[in-house]
């Protein structure tokens, strides 16, 4: 639906975007917006509210201020409110997603022989940057042991030092040796 919505301080109009044509109202109370159903577009209330009846939508604040226990629970502790709704309209968004499984890879055991030989690197931009400034960060993965460094970067340039810092810091106590690494094979995507 191509509509648009113009808010002022007591006002909430829903418009049609190409014709201009009114299509619902909004009306505050205590500071929360209420589509008015009687001035309002059945298409549009339908759209705007993804429970259309009062009870589901208790029955729903409900759902998740319990941690989004399941419906069947729901329903013998609160025996009054969920008869007056249908069930199979109940749907909750974070419980579908929850429930998703993904399937898992099977390992290949492709693995080096001993730590450092082949490291895995990539650097990633980060959606949201950090209060210090940081907006990418590199990893360096090694192969043998699946161990993963992780270096914050204000700056793509700064790569190459932390390849640096990365290879002449120590390595810690799980490997045998207490040596500096040395990387044989660094792979990185073919983008960096
Ligand atoms: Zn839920």
């Amino acid at each position: 639906m191509d509509c648009q919505v113009f808010l002022d301080r007591e006002n909430c109009l829903i418009q049609e975007r190409k014709t201009g044509k009114r299509l619902g109202i909004g009306v505050c109370h205590n500071e929360l917006w209420y589509l008015d159903r009687r001035k309002t577009d059945k298409a549009i209330c339908h759209a705007l509210s993804a429970i259309a009846n009062e009870d589901e939508a208790k029955v729903m604040l409900l759902h998740c201020r319990l941690g989004h226990i399941s419906f069947d629970i729901m329903s013998r502790m609160f025996s009054e409110q969920m008869c007056k709704v249908d069930k199979c309209k109940l749907l909750c968004d974070a419980c579908e997603f929850g429930k998703h499984t993904r399937t898992s890879y099977v390992s290949r055991g492709l693995r080096s022989v001993s730590p450092f030989i082949l490291i895995h690197s990539d650097v990633w931009t980060s959606p949201v940057v950090s209060l210090s400034g940081m907006k990418y960060f590199v990893t360096f993965i090694d192969c043998y042991s699946r161990m993963t460094w992780l270096y914050s970067m204000k700056h793509k340039s700064e790569v190459l030092n932390c390849f640096k810092d990365f290879c002449a810091c120590k390595t810690p106590g799980r490997y045998p040796e207490d040596t500096t690494r040395s990387v044989r094979i660094l792979m990185i995507p073919r983008f960096m």
